[in-house]
């Protein structure tokens, strides 16, 4: 005997349930009988709760919506059954159907949703689906039954999440069973009172449908299969790095669940872990795969922990006050307070002053859990010792679980800082004293890029995103594309890394993509790209994507990205540039950027601002931190200067010479950058100051090797003229240099 359940994402397309029909078929030959339980088609019942929305609120639109659900369901039938069975079938479904319209219809006549209505409305769902599959495996040869729940579970009036009355529901699935049927396909997620209402068992809830049938049975193992790879350490649609969990224990599936896996819904773990039942979580579209197994047994895994999971969208609400402190019995009274209104707290936090309380509802719940909190220490509110209730709205709760927690110390430090690193500010953290989970309260807009984060932090420590945003494709920006291109692999294989340009932008256009530029095609790209850039959107643009470890690439020698440095170091984005401006301004600002990188713990990396690829920079800090006092500095700092010297033998003009260094990409865009000495004086600044003298600019005496007249000429042609009209006095200098 077998229990499995198909999701709605199963059953989303006729194909779909055409590969099922072929699984259950396989199966059927090797179990004596089969329970199979079945979703409404994939988005199905958050149609029909829409729909009972727009018809309480006198929205004719429910009508297009009803007539949408209605082709979609015959149309599936037609492309399912043999046309024999399709007169039957699509009558039977026409009736369903009509039934649902008439409901539609006195819910708009009235203006009113009653939970128990909504209830009735979201049941078609499941009927209609497992009617019309049986139908199907009928067709096919099964010895197959259709079997409507609302005649097997019994449920209280609880409508929308309504309570199993197990001792009626165990016993009648075991009478059910002694019909001796091969197949039998059974509606999930719905049952009924002993009044015969109609009931639900909660959003989700067929998975719940399979674990009360398995546990009832008996059966050896339950089958959830559903559209991804099992259980995933984290929500694949939101970490792109997730992979499958081998082995979970009921008990961390169900934290797992509980703060957001939709993949299974938490209460089936209960009759199952009853009876030491395993769950297997296994893939439709995949069959093949080994899926998740939810047991006793937490199995080992080798991480720290097992998989994280985040609740999108919750409130906060911050009780606060003097009187507090050391008075027994508040917090009872506020848990009370809001059980006897059927909130659920989905987070508590207490700091050890006793002064503040923090929980955690869902959002639908704050008005009402704030009043009904207001309430409840109306006095004390009255007399001052309690503020008023505060709500911190759009907040999201992300939680991560492992059984090897609680072995483990030092998980909270990783977490904070994972956190830290990334600028995400953690408004209340609880860990359950079962050492099983710990859950954090951020704000929704740093939810995702918080799960990437712990994830990498977590599981794939050997294995990092670097996200990177690059400003600046001539030719020191265009050599860096192709670095990261051709290293790639490399640092993939040794390194563990994965390199990823999101943004790119030279003088003219920009482009972003957050899956990453393709390295090979990114000029096409950008030169196709219809946007203009603009340095302010650019950075907007990378701060909004609010990827973790973004780094900010300046390949230009531009002055005014430079201003900006301290506010994307704010942003927890490193920089990496070998523009040298922004570090032979001001000492201030040199000694401002730095604190702010410190102060953000992201990086600042100027290496190539002196010394081209040769690690200088690096070299004088080490030297500095380990004591050492740098007394002299000598060098050739500035490979244009050391090229144009070595080349002016006199044979050539000089600003031939130049010319010749510019062709061959020596000099910076305008030469004169060079022949002023202002990039050299920069270089020296930068390396004193690296030293740990505090020189201003001024403080550096320059020689130019050009005339005034050179050095104000409006373009770099005009300046070339004015430098060849020069050239008999650069002759001259050499001459009576040789004479030296
Ligand atoms: P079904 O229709 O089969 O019940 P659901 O949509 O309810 O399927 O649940 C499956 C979906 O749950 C997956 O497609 C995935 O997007 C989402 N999901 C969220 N968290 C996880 C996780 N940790 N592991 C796997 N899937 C997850
Ligand atoms: N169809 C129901 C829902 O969407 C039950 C389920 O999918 O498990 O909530
Ligand atoms: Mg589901």
């Amino acid at each position: 005997m077998k229990v499995l359940k198909f999701g709605g994402s199963s059953v989303k397309t006729p194909e779909r349930i055409k590969q099922i029909a072929r699984i259950i078929a396989r199966k059927t030959k090797a179990t004596d009988r089969l329970f199979v339980v079945f979703s409404a088609y994939g988005g199905i019942t958050d149609q029909l709760v829409r729909m009972g929305n727009q018809a309480a609120a006198g929205n004719l639109d429910y009508k297009n919506s009803f007539s949408d659900l209605e082709s979609r369901h015959l149309e599936a039938a037609r492309q399912l059954l043999t046309l024999q069975s399709q007169t039957d079938a699509l009558t039977q479904i026409k009736i369903r159907l009509n039934e649902l319209e008439e409901i539609l219809h006195g819910v708009f006549l009235v203006k009113e949703l009653t939970p128990k209505t909504l209830d009735y409305i979201m049941s078609f769902g499941e009927r209609l689906a497992a009617y019309t599959i049986n139908e199907l495996f009928v067709d096919r040869g099964l010895d197959s039954v259709f079997v409507d729940t609302r005649n097997i579970i019994y449920t209280g009036n609880e409508f929308g999440r309504a309570k199993i009355r197990y001792k009626q529901t165990n016993n009648n699935i075991i009478s059910l069973a002694e019909s001796n049927r091969k197949v039998y396909v059974v509606t999930g997620f719905i049952g009924s009172t002993v009044n015969q209402e109609t009931t639900t068992i909660g959003r989700g809830g067929s998975d719940f449908t399979a674990s009360i049938f398995g546990a009832a049975l008996n059966v050896d193992e339950i089958e959830i299969w559903t559209d991804v790879n099992g259980v995933l350490t984290a929500d694949p649609g939101k970490v792109e790095h997730a992979f499958s969990i081998r082995n979970l224990s009921y008990e961390e599936a169900m934290e797992l669940s509980h703060f957001g896996a939709r993949v299974i819904y938490p209460p089936t773990m209960q009759p199952a872990l009853d009876r030491e039942i395993p769950i297997k979580v296994l893939n439709t579209l995949n069959p093949d795969f080994g899926g998740t197994v939810i047991s006793k047994e937490s199995g080992t895994a080798g991480h720290l922990i097992k998989g994280m999971s985040a609740i999108d969208d919750a409130c906060l609400l911050q009780i606060q006050g003097s009187g507090m402190i050391g008075v027994a019995g508040i917090a009872q009274r506020i848990f009370n307070a809001l059980a006897s209104h059927d909130i659920n707290i989905i987070l508590i936090s207490q700091a050890s002053s006793e002064h503040s309380i923090c929980l955690a509802v869902m959002p639908e719940y704050a008005t009402q859990a704030k009043k009904a909190v207001e309430h409840e220490l109306r006095y004390e509110l009255r007399d001052k010792q309690v503020n008023e209730v505060k709500i911190e709205k759009d907040m999201a709760i992300l939680a991560i679980v492992g059984e090897n927690m609680r072995k483990t110390t030092g998980i909270a430090g990783k977490i904070f800082n994972a956190m830290g690193r990334n600028g995400i500010n953690i408004v209340a953290i609880a860990q359950g004293s079962s050492e099983l989970n710990i859950s954090m309260v951020l704000s929704k807009f740093d939810e995702t890029k918080a799960m990437n984060a712990l994830h990498d932090t977590f599981f794939l420590s050997e294995n990092k995103s670097i996200h990177l945003f690059l400003m600046g494709t001539g030719l020191i920006g265009s050599e860096f594309v192709n670095r990261v291109r051709n290293q790639a692999s490399r640092l993939a294989q040794t390194q563990h890394l994965s390199v990823k340009i999101i943004g790119i932008a030279n003088s003219r256009k920009m482009i972003f993509d957050k899956a990453g530029i393709d390295t090979e095609k990114w000029d096409e790209r950008l030169a196709g790209s219809k946007s203009k850039t603009n340095l302010n959107i650019f950075l907007k643009k990378m701060i909004e994507c609010n990827l973790p470890n973004s780094v900010f690439i300046d390949c230009t020698a531009n002055e005014e990205i430079p201003m900006r440095y301290a506010d994307i170091l704010s942003a927890n984005i490193s920089i990496a540039t070998p523009n040298k401006i922004a570090n032979s301004i001001s000492y201030e600002m040199y000694q401002h950027l730095q604190e702010k990188a410190r102060k953000h713990n992201v990086q600042f990396l100027y290496e190539t601002n002196v010394g081209a690829a040769l690690p200088i920079i690096n070299t004088i800090q080490d030297l500095i931190a380990s004591g050492d006092r740098i007394t002299r500095l000598e060098g050739v700092l500035s490979g244009t200067l050391s090229y144009v010297f070595n080349t002016f033998t006199g044979e050539k003009p000089f600003s031939h010479v130049i010319r010749q260094a510019q062709e061959l990409g020596y000099t910076e865009p305008d030469p004169r950058e060079d022949l002023n000495g202002m990039d050299v004086a920069r270089k020296l600044l930068i390396l004193l100051r690296e030293a740990g003298y505090p020189y201003e600019p001024d403080d550096i005496r320059i020689e130019k090797l050009i005339s005034p007249d050179t050095e104000a000429a409006p373009s770099v042609s005009q300046a070339y003229r004015q430098l060849e009209k020069q050239d008999h006095v650069y002759s001259a200098k050499l001459e009576s240099a040789k004479q030296v």
